[in-house]
């Protein structure tokens, strides 16, 4: 028999097989926007997740400006129903609440949806409302955005300026909460203090789910190796971003990409890295002149890398890390084990 050079397509193919795990995806709040639509997951959304091979995402509830504070709690619940609705309307999906009926819908081939919240808004200081939520199927859960809110404060798009304050009483319990229930705690976007508060208060392996390294791209809304090294030391994992790997359009690479993913790894092993696109030009080029001003003066301009922005270029990625000498079994830590020991341990 002769053995057969693998070619580099092979080799992807072989490392998609068991599918790629995105957990941070705005896809509830664009639901929400083209609620008077019908099968928007199935026309805008699932040529892309197939063709990139993804078969987990985690779909944040988030909560825009406008809507706050008097209607967060309403669009919340309204992006959760369309959610629901456009699943029922696409067999290819299937809205997942345990470890187990994520592992059976990639079974099936199915695209797992975990759903998960940006912000707490939607609680408002009501810590019944997380139970309610978590009926409904919230499985994880970032106390903040950049904002503050009544659980705790979030990290600027700045080298320093967040508030010192930690979490609040009710962020505390929410924590807490979570460890009851069975809903993971995630750590992007909370300032340093709150950071630290968190992790003082979890047992079980915390996650940031989308963020970038400080030395890259130095704002508190990232984190910084020291916090790197307290999720390692927790057997957390930290998704890397593409929208915030650096601040510099020609710095925003893939290779830029990988630089966060490497040093990561080189901090606290493989183990400790994963994926959050946090995938968001869909809705940005959606967005007139004004709206893209505002979010340039109230955080940053995103840099989109132009061969990493939306789920179909996922496998561009698992060619850089071939080329820059990944093994398979990092690559494959990285595009999915790494979250599904997140999940085996916490749902
Ligand atoms: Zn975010």
């Amino acid at each position: 028999m002769t053995a057969k050079k693998e070619s580099i397509e092979e080799r992807i193919d072989r490392l998609h097989a068991g599918r790629i795990i995105d957990l941070h995806f705005d896809l509830p709040m664009d639901l929400y926007q083209k609620r008077e639509r019908k099968n928007v997951l199935e026309t805008e959304f699932l040529p892309e997740l197939e063709s990139g091979h993804i078969g987990v995402v985690g779909v944040a509830i988030y909560i825009e400006d406008r809507y706050l504070p008097e209607t967060g709690l309403r669009v919340a619940l309204d992006q959760i129903a369309r959610l629901y609705a456009e699943v029922d309307a696409c067999p290819r999906f299937a809205i997942c609440k345990n470890y187990h009926e994520i592992q059976k819908a990639r079974d099936a081939e199915k695209i797992a949806l975990l759903i998960t919240m940006e912000g707490a808004e939607p609680l408002g200081t009501d810590l019944n409302l997380l139970r309610a939520f978590y009926e409904l199927g919230l499985r994880s859960i970032g106390l903040t955005h950049a904002r503050r809110n009544a659980a705790g404060d979030g990290g600027v798009f700045a080298s320093s300026g967040s508030s010192r304050d930690g979490l609040s009483g009710f962020g505390r319990d929410i924590v807490r909460e979570c460890e009851v229930l069975g809903m993971i705690i995630d750590l992007a976007h909370i300032n340093p203090a709150g950071f630290k508060d968190i992790l003082s208060i979890t047992t079980r392996p915390p996650i940031v789910s989308h963020t970038n390294v400080r030395l890259y791209y130095d704002i508190e809304r990232n984190i910084s190796d020291d916090q790197i090294k307290m999720i390692g030391e927790g057997r957390g994992v930290i998704g890397i971003n593409s929208v915030l790997v650096s601040a510099k359009k020609e710095e925003s690479t893939l290779d830029r990409y990988v630089d966060h993913i490497e040093h990561v790894a080189n901090l606290i092993g493989i183990d400790g890295v994963g994926i959050g696109f946090d995938f968001f030009e869909f809705i940005y080029s959606q967005w007139p002149e004004s709206a893209k001003k505002e979010l340039a003066e109230k955080l940053t301009t995103p840099q989109f890398i132009p061969d990493l922005r939306n789920h179909s270029h996922a496998g561009s990625l698992t060619r850089k890390l071939i080329e820059r000498g990944f093994s398979d079994e990092e690559i494959e830590k990285i595009l999915r084990r790494n979250w599904l020991r997140i999940f085996q341990e916490w749902l």
